[in-house]
């Protein structure tokens, strides 16, 4: 997964690109992934990219849900757990159409002086 970030600011093949110095990302709450534990791997396997020292921003996205037993659908607003229901019947049975995202929203990047 942190390896997309770094893949994808390869596959930019930026020109005179000195450092990136910031990542926006998008990530779904239904993904439980645990920023602090995110922003240390991404340390780690950074070292000497030229991503290293980027600042990580997340915007959390909210699980986007359809009822599958009364036709509710919309944002859950609050995800305790990993378990979730409806929250217009209690119905565990839902289609999830939102949440799980993981994006890459933008990049901003340091040029070499020419
Ligand atoms: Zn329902």
């Amino acid at each position: 997964m942190l390896n997309t970030i770094l893949d994808t600011v390869k596959n930019h093949n930026f020109k005179n690109v000195k450092r990136v110095s910031k990542i926006n990302l998008e990530i779904g709450e239904l993904t439980f992934i645990n920023v602090e534990q995110l922003k240390f791997a991404f340390e780690v396997i950074s070292k000497s990219t030229i991503c290293e020292g980027a600042e990580i921003e997340v915007k959390f996205i909210k699980p986007y849900i359809v009822c599958n037993h009364c036709g509710y659908r919309g944002e859950l607003d609050t995800v305790d757990d990993v378990i979730i229901s409806c929250p217009k019947c209690g119905s565990p049975s839902l289609k999830i159409e939102g949440g799980k995202e993981f994006n890459i929203k933008n990049i901003t990047v340091e040029f070499e002086e020419e």
